[in-house]
């Protein structure tokens, strides 16, 4: 322990403030700072990485979907549009309901509605890029 003088916000005086390991006290008013409640200076992809996996899983059926088009494997396109988009929806669905809300109960209702919703996003976007796959490889004919 150790003490130090600093600026109390609570008493907004220049107080004798103890310090241990886990907090500091005034010790005019006993106003105490959790040391821990500080906001830690986290990376922007750490803070980020939630939303970096959610539009990367969003985005990769439809960019297979236009890979295989434009490689010529029209098969492997529809089996990504179709079971890719389910994959993509499911986790985007849970990742949202999960964000959203603190009741189960809730977050099943809205993890089902956003499975429907983000599986006709990926499904259009699967569509566009096919179409967009096509376009560009009847250019180069
Ligand atoms: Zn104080």
């Amino acid at each position: 322990m150790n003490s130090s003088t600093a600026f109390c916000p609570h008493c907004k005086k220049d107080t004798l403030f103890t310090r241990t390991a886990r907090d500091k006290t005034c010790s005019v008013c006993g106003y105490r700072f959790q040391l821990e409640d500080l906001p830690p200076s986290v990376p922007w992809v750490r803070r980020n990485l939630g939303w970096l996996l959610f539009w990367a899983f969003l985005a990769a059926p439809a960019t297979l979907a236009f890979l295989s088009i434009a490689g010529g494997a029209e098969d492997t396109a529809g089996m990504v549009t179709f079971y890719g988009s389910g994959v993509s929806a499911f986790y985007c669905a849970i990742w949202c309901a999960g964000r959203t809300s603190t009741n189960a109960a809730a977050r099943i209702l809205l993890g089902f509605a956003l499975f429907a919703v983000f599986y006709c996003v990926s499904f259009g976007l699967c569509f566009a890029g096919c179409a967009a796959a096509g376009d560009a490889r009847n250019l180069f004919r």
